[in-house]
């Protein structure tokens, strides 16, 4: 089970980290990365794209609710 987050990404500015929970804020924070570089004379080329992320996902299920690979699954994931 996975859910779909936002990121922002390009090639040369890198992605912003964040795993945004809309495309308003991830629209949001491309905006702030393009005028932060333009303060500076430069541009950003990140954009906004989606991913699955699973962290996500498994986190909106109660742990009872988890079988065993799922649960270690969700460990692994918290502990990365
Ligand atoms: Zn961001």
């Amino acid at each position: 089970m996975t859910t779909i987050v936002y990121t922002t990404t390009g090639s040369v500015r890198g992605t912003c980290g964040h795993k945004h929970r809309s495309i308003r804020t991830a629209y949001k924070c491309v905006l702030r990365d393009h005028r932060g570089c333009v303060s500076q004379g430069g541009y950003s080329d990140r954009h906004v794209t989606a991913i699955e992320d699973v962290t996500w996902a498994l986190a909106h299920v109660s742990m009872r609710e988890l079988d065993a690979d799922e649960e270690s699954t969700l460990v692994a994931l918290m502990c990365d």
